[in-house]
């Protein structure tokens, strides 16, 4: 299958195109679907599989540009790989007016408030941080409707258990959420059994 038959807005096409995929790769081809299609998912996946770009397009997929508030929320390990994320949906996003913040450690935190209050769809962020800008109510979660784990199991090992619980326990009960993990331990599956519900389960 192609991206042309996924039924996304055709501006996203387009930036897909873009950047340069011609075809879905195959954690692509399994997750978008269902994912846009609003089930939540479980997918069993290492980096460099394309689960970034899968992100991106969903996020981009997911939100309504017209309205100036966060939809989409994506947590993940590092810096680096939020950073990551927040680039290639802006690059995917090119023509549909996403706008994407990083909230990161190490960066000031005014910047953070400075962004957020002048209006994103997507925050891509560390555990940590995020949190943190939620608490100070500068990160608003009313109208999040997605909420993606990205390497799950790394962000475990990083301690980041109890921030993870804490940004849950502030979003919307009628949440969608994306797990991707390499490695589904007891405490993933604990998680997913909390967050989830009926997820479609997926390994590349
Ligand atoms: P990711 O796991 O999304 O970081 O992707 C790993 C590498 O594959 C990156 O260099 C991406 O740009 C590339 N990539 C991801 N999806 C596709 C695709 N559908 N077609 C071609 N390259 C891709």
């Amino acid at each position: 299958s192609s991206f042309d038959q996924m039924g996304m807005k055709d501006d996203l096409l387009r930036g897909i195109y873009q950047h340069g995929f011609e075809k879905p790769s195959a954690i692509q081809q399994r997750a978008v679907l269902p994912i846009i299609k609003g089930r939540d998912v479980i997918a069993q996946a290492q980096s460099g599989t394309g689960k970034t770009s899968m992100i991106a397009i969903t996020a981009c997929q997911m939100v309504d540009t017209s309205m100036r508030e966060v939809q989409v929320l994506i947590l993940s390990p590092t810096r680096e790989l939020a950073s990551q994320t927040e680039k290639v949906t802006l690059a995917v996003g090119n023509f549909i007016n996403v706008q994407v913040h990083a909230c990161i450690g190490g960066q000031s935190i005014g910047e953070d408030m400075r962004k957020l209050e002048y209006g994103v769809h997507v925050v891509s962020g560390t555990p940590g941080r995020v949190c943190d800008m939620i608490k100070r109510r500068s990160l608003r979660t009313r109208a999040i409707k997605l909420l993606v784990l990205d390497e799950s199991d790394e962000m475990l090992s990083r301690g980041f258990k109890d921030q993870i619980y804490d940004v849950y326990r502030y979003l919307p009960p009628e949440l969608q959420v994306v797990l991707i993990s390499a490695t589904l331990p007891h405490e993933i599956l604990e998680m997913t059994s909390k967050f989830m519900t009926d997820p479609v389960r997926i390994l590349v």
